[in-house]
């Protein structure tokens, strides 16, 4: 008999309603729910990559010990001891910051992870904690605590209103949006147009979005910060701006700009003053206007200084916190109240890593210095590693250093589905059950979201073995059996969450919230409940210390005079090489995917791309297999020639590179492609966060020689 379940997708930030119809433990299909509150049938066939992984033979079903003879299974009961045991005595020889955590990016769409996750990180206390944050939103998150007083305090692009949309580094219509949660987007690009609006993009590649969008100029990859220093230099000069009473450096941002010029702004960014000059206009002219910024202006040598400038942008404007601009949220969890509540002051930069000195934010250091921080000794070194939904081996820059890094450790724990490029290298797997075996509710990118809704999903299929929380709670038990947090015994409160489980803690959280709702209410609304649109949020949302806006943090201030210090410096024309992009894939996101039948047997998109004219002076045909050399080792990959590209720019996307003898990921080894972090330096990152620098490496691009016959 055929059933019919709804279900919260969790397998990007889009959050679409789907349906799921199964004939017992069968996926029959998956499809769009169209009464879902928030996505109304919108969804993207990454969606099939849920049945795909609760089918996928590959995926982990009972926990792994490393042995002399290869991986062997073990019972839970087992692998939870033996792991704690040996973490405590790691710890007991050598110290609490022997030991790191590495926790990836889908932890944030499962909300065991999130609920357990700081009690697993807080019994280790240590220093040594890194995730995917750093390949990725850290500055997003480090300019909103500077401006706003919380990472979390991103403002969303309202896009079901506005009616002028800059899109600078990012491509919505294939992610479906990022650090905007808002499903089907493209449809909501071409509603902007078609209610007499505009949409321009700015990016190295005319990608999906720049196709679909009104107008889309070409920028040399990293030189955004030019764009946007001379967007706000122009703002500030052709209109005035009152100091309300919660905004402060007002003054010190004008002063930072007074003397603001770029002589070779045309050469440095391959763009004409007058596209400048066209897109201050319609940031004026249109009502409800959008400054967005994603993962290719956060990933580069200015990714703070950028988020910075777009959000004075938007504030300039009058778009920030106002209807068709930049809004804040209200979700059913105001998750601001749950992570990250220590001092403001002692959040970023309290600490510095060992070996290169990058600053710590929210307890967490840069990823990029993981490596090192295994691979040299001294007091403090790294001894051991958990990783929890991480595969830092392909998804970290200097990858080969990272495979090297692990295989060094006295200790690595991996809570993961697989055995990847990554947990290959663990003395344990501890794998979870597929998501599908879990209930659902999006703690965070409900707070991201561009509508107010909160929809729960229930666990589609009774689950087998544990779930993320199950792991982890079992742990911080066994870790912290003993000791006492507020005068409760650590090993009753975890076995007291445990029996609660993720869903009575959520009711709980729910009614906390400020819309007060219950579990049961929305076990009633299997489609969700619609909270309203955005409203304003300000002042009162503010978490800085003294409740003001800060638009000219000291920080940002400091740095930004020293990109003005090289700004009469003439670029060099002829710089070697060119620089890599990377590209976001419809069908892929984290590396996972890559095993997903469904997903990649018809269209594999790991090429790199070239421009076309490029392309003829190196002498390359289409299909032909190149060499790609960066700073830290040589990759190849099939050549695909366009004019979609700007010269001098190559273009390869994250995540693919899956070799036999590394993984057992055989659907994701027989696709093959390339691994851009194998190329990509782990040295080169931004100045202020720490945050790998993605976008903008040089790199060489050679013919394969052919060997002789
Ligand atoms: S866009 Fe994201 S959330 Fe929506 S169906 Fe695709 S993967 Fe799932």
């Amino acid at each position: 008999m055929l059933t019919s379940k709804t279900r919260v997708c969790n397998l990007c930030e889009a959050t679409c309603g789907l349906e799921l119809e199964l004939s017992g433990q069968d996926i029959k299909s998956i499809k769009a729910d169209p009464d879902d509150v928030f996505s109304k049938g919108a969804y993207c066939p990454k969606s099939q990559g849920l049945k795909d992984l609760y089918q996928d033979p590959d995926r982990l079903r009972k926990p792994l010990k490393k042995t002399a003879q290869g991986f062997q299974e073990i019972p839970w009961e087992q692998a939870l001891d033996e792991v704690a045991e040996r973490i405590v005595k790691l710890q007991s020889q050598h110290g609490k910051a022997s030991i790191a955590t590495y926790t990836g990016n889908p932890n944030v769409h499962n909300l065991g992870a999130m609920l357990a996750l700081p009690m697993l990180l807080r019994a280790l206390k240590s220093p040594h904690r890194y995730s995917a944050t750093s390949v990725d939103q850290l500055p997003h998150m480090l300019i909103a605590h500077l401006m706003f007083g919380h990472s979390l305090m991103l403002p969303i692009a309202d896009v079901d209103r506005a009616n002028y949309m800059l899109i600078i580094g990012a491509n919505p219509v294939v992610s479906n949006g990022s650090l905007l949660t808002a499903a089907g987007l493209s449809s909501k690009l071409k509603q902007i147009q078609k209610r007499g609006g505009k949409v321009t993009v700015i990016d190295p590649r005319y990608t999906e979005t720049a196709s679909q969008a009104t107008e889309h100029h070409f920028i040399k990859p990293g030189k955004d910060i030019y764009l946007l220093a001379a967007i706000v230099k122009g703002l500030l000069t052709s209109t005035t701006h009152k100091q309300a009473p919660h905004i402060k450096g007002l003054d010190i941002l004008m002063d930072a700009f007074g003397d603001y010029e770029d002589p070779h702004f045309e050469a440095r960014t391959g763009m004409s003053p007058e596209i400048v000059d066209r897109i201050i206009h319609d940031l004026h002219f249109y009502e409800g206007a959008i400054c967005y910024g994603r993962m290719g202006v956060s990933t580069q040598e200015h990714g703070s200084l950028c988020q910075w400038l777009i959000n004075v942008i938007n504030f300039l404007t009058g778009n920030l916190d106002s209807a068709g601009g930049v809004m804040f949220t209200d979700p059913a969890i105001d998750i601001l109240n749950y992570i990250s509540r220590g001092a403001h002051h002692k959040k970023f930069a309290r600490r510095k890593t060992r070996v290169r000195g990058l600053p710590s934010f929210e307890g967490e250091f840069p990823v990029a210095a993981l490596a090192e921080e295994i691979l040299t000794s001294g007091e403090g070194q790294i001894k051991g590693l958990i990783s929890i939904a991480g595969n830092p081996a392909l998804s970290t820059p200097n990858g080969e250093q990272m495979r090297s890094a692990l295989d060094k450790l006295d200790l690595f724990v991996a809570i993961d589905y697989y055995i990847t490029e990554s947990s290959a290298h663990a003395d344990y797997i501890l794998p979870p059950c597929s998501p599908l075996e879990r209930s659902h509710y999006d703690l965070v990118f409900n707070a991201l979201a561009i509508r107010n809704t909160a929809r729960f999903s229930e666990a589609t299929f009774k689950k087998q073995g544990k779930e993320d929380f199950d792991i982890i709670l079992e742990l911080w038990k066994r870790l912290d059996h003993g000791s006492k947090f507020q005068n409760f015994k650590i090993g009753a409160i975890a076995q007291g969450m445990i029996w609660l489980g993720p869903e009575r803690i959520l009711d709980g959280m729910l009614r906390r919230g400020p819309h007060k709702l219950t579990l049961k209410r929305l076990r009633e609304n299997p489609h969700g409940i619609d909270l309203g649109a955005l409203t304003p949020q300000l002042p009162d949302k503010l978490r800085t210390p003294d409740k003001k806006l800060d638009l000219a943090p000291e920080v940002l201030i400091k740095q930004f005079s020293q990109v003005k210090a090289q700004l009469q410096k003439e670029p060099n024309p002829t710089a070697d090489g060119f620089q890599l992009i990377g590209r976001r894939n419809l069908r892929s996101n984290n590396s996972w995917m890559h095993n997903c039948q469904s997903l990649h047997l018809k269209k594999r998109d790991f090429h790199v791309l070239v421009n076309e004219d490029d392309g003829a002076a190196l002498g390359l045909s289409n299909g032909q297999t190149v060499r790609v050399s960066g700073a830290v080792g040589s990759i190849e990959a099939p050549v695909r020639l366009t004019d979609k590209i700007m010269k001098g720019v190559v273009s390869m996307p994250h995540g693919w590179g899956h070799q036999e003898g590394r993984s057992k990921l055989k659907q994701a080894i027989a696709m093959g492609g390339a691994n851009i972090n194998q190329i990509l330096s782990d040295q080169e990152v931004e100045p202020v966060s720490g945050n790998a620098i993605l976008n903008g490496q040089r790199v060489h691009v050679s013919a394969l020689e052919l060997s002789q016959p």
